[in-house]
């Protein structure tokens, strides 16, 4: 599904140049649950950026689904993350004016769905996330974990191949940071490709598979053990 070949990104700010990642390379198999873990400035967010087709690579080379993922031109690019790509984030980023069933709906509305179409597919997803009643509510009306909800729910609305989440459960508290991850855990059992920014050794082993980043490059990549991995709930 994702296969990135010595990927490099500096960032140049004024006379400066910031080294970020150092070659990086890793595939995911359609199907996988990956966390990509490391401390705080070690490149998880702008890889996930890159993998995610919102900044591009200085170097390397980046396949989508068989597709080469360089100098698309912003249509197309756009055709890819609507067709490919699924974002969650730390800070939901809910358009506050917007009841939760809008939110879902609104990347179906940029592409152009109709309205009846729209509303089925969004209540559809924020069913599966466990949100049916609460449709109407706008999101300060929510509480942090079904906010998240929410997001994933939005995420899912155009069916995309891979979901990109980057520390989903950053803003949650421990238990609701463990039910977010265990929804995640069931989007992925159903087959979906699902790929985990996280800093938290404890979210990351409620994935399959741990990719350790350290100052720009991967240092360590292993499957969880789902047996241990288990023992801990
Ligand atoms: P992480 O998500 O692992 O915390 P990031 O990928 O966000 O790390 O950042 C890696 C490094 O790149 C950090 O030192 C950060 O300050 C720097 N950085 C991130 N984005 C930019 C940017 N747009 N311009 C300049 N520097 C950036
Ligand atoms: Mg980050």
């Amino acid at each position: 599904m994702i296969e990135i070949k010595d990927l490099h990104k500096s960032y140049k700010t004024g006379a400066n140049s910031l080294h970020v990642l150092k070659g990086i390379n890793f595939n995911v198999k359609e199907g996988e649950l990956v966390s990509i873990m490391g401390s705080s400035g070690s490149g998880k967010s702008t890889l996930l950026n890159i993998l995610g087709m919102l900044d591009e690579a200085d170097e390397g080379s980046y396949t989508l689904d068989g597709t080469p993922i360089k100098n698309l031109n912003e249509k197309i690019a756009a055709k890819y993350r609507n067709k490919f790509l699924g974002f969650i984030f730390q800070s939901f980023n809910l358009i506050s004016y917007k009841n939760a069933m809008d939110n879902v709906a609104l990347p179906l509305y940029y592409q152009k769905l109709p309205r009846r179409e729209r509303e089925e597919r969004a209540m559809h997803y924020l069913e599966k996330v466990g949100l049916a009643d609460w449709a109407d509510h706008l999101p300060n009306q929510l509480s942090g974990g079904q906010k998240q909800r929410v997001a994933i729910a939005r995420a899912l609305a155009s069916d995309p191949k891979v979901l990109l989440a980057d520390e989903p459960t950053g803003a949650l508290d421990t238990k609701t940071s463990y039910e977010v991850m265990d929804l995640i855990q069931g989007i992925n059992e159903e087959g979906r490709t699902i790929l985990v920014v996280t800093h938290e050794p404890d979210i990351a082993q409620m994935t399959k598979r741990i990719v350790n980043l350290k100052d720009g490059r991967i240092i360590d990549d292993t499957l969880v053990d789902q047996v241990k991995a288990l023992s801990h709930v």
